[in-house]
């Protein structure tokens, strides 16, 4: 397996988008089944570059987000990314969680601090981490790992001081050992293309900082997941998804409004697309064939 680090080098190289896909880990038997022995080698047909796995709250599928990473690295002979969070977790543990997931053939780790089960403010677990970049910290001293980080081109919902401060605190995060950023999703390529030229003019950042790029595949999902993280839904755009009679209509506007989104994206220089799949293949494949990157 590669370090995402060098994937990303490579594609620069090439003046090619590196493409990941992101998984969660089922919450149902039958849900496993469908992701492993369906959605996933689906996607696979289209060739990511390398795929990734979210972690749950309080490090409730500890245990399944490292099998599901085991299971397509060894399978599908693909790098798997794995996320990692602070929440509930003394540094001993996630000592813990990072040995075994080398242990399991792991290379490359995102590392966040993660929301509290639940929702609410962030908790710090007595031993544990505040901050990501202390995660970011733990994992550069632990060596052999590409390290990867959450950016927000809004700013971060619980950063009360504005989104420059935020910026200021993900550019510290790459400081510490981060080799790449990857974006919350957001709806208007402006707040992106205003975020990475602040990094890269203000503070000197010139690690990869991939788009994280949902699928509309419901506008009821779209606007609950928004509220949650703080991105905004922009009012054309609720427009456009209040005007759809229903969620297979919706579905078919989200794969032509990422198509445009992606297109400008790409041609304006993003290094690469994070797919946030929904552990769906359909939209993603729709999207990736009508950009020509399938
Ligand atoms: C690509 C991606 C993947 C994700 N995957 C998962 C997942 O698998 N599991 C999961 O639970 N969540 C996941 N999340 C959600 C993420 O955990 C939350 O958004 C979380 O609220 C923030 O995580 P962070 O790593 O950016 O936190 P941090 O970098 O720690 O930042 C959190 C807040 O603290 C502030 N801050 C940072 N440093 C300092 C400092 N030194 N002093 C004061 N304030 C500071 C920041 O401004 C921000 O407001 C993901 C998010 C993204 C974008």
């Amino acid at each position: 397996m590669r370090f995402i680090r060098d994937i990303h080098a490579e594609r620069h190289a090439e003046n090619k988008p590196c493409i990941s896909f992101e998984f969660f880990p089922p919450k149902t038997a039958e849900g496993d089944k469908a992701l492993l022995e369906k959605h996933i080698p689906a996607l696979m047909e289209l060739k990511p570059d390398y795929c990734s796995v979210t972690y749950g709250a309080g490090g409730s599928t500890k245990e399944k987000t490292a099998d599901i990473v085991e299971s397509v690295q060894n399978q599908h002979q693909l790098t798997t990314m794995m996320h990692l969070t602070c929440v509930e977790a003394t540094r001993s543990e996630l000592e813990g969680v990072v040995a075994d997931a080398k242990n399991r053939g792991v290379k490359n780790v995102l590392a966040l601090r993660g929301d509290p089960p639940g929702g609410g403010e962030f908790r710090v677990a007595e031993g544990g981490f505040e901050f990501s970049y202390q995660l970011v910290e733990m994992l550069k001293e632990q060596g052999d790992l590409s390290i990867g980080t959450a950016g927000f081109p809004e700013g971060h919902i619980h950063c009360t001081e504005g989104k420059y401060v935020d910026w200021e605190r993900l550019a510290n995060k790459v400081r510490c050992g981060a080799d790449f950023v990857i974006t919350q999703l957001f709806f208007d390529n402006a707040d992106y293309f205003e975020f990475v030229d602040h990094l890269r003019d203000k503070h000197g950042i010139t690690v990869p900082i991939v788009p994280g790029v949902l699928p509309i595949i419901s506008a009821g999902l779209i606007k609950r997941f928004t509220q949650l993280c703080g991105a905004k839904l922009p009012d054309p755009l609720v427009e456009q998804l209040e005007a759809c009679a229903n969620d297979d209509e919706v579905k078919e506007f989200g794969i032509e409004f990422a198509t445009k989104q992606l297109k400008e994206l790409i041609d304006r220089g993003a290094p690469g697309v994070h797919f946030y799949t929904l552990n769906k293949a359909y939209s993603t494949t729709k999207i990736m064939q009508n950009l020509g990157l399938a």
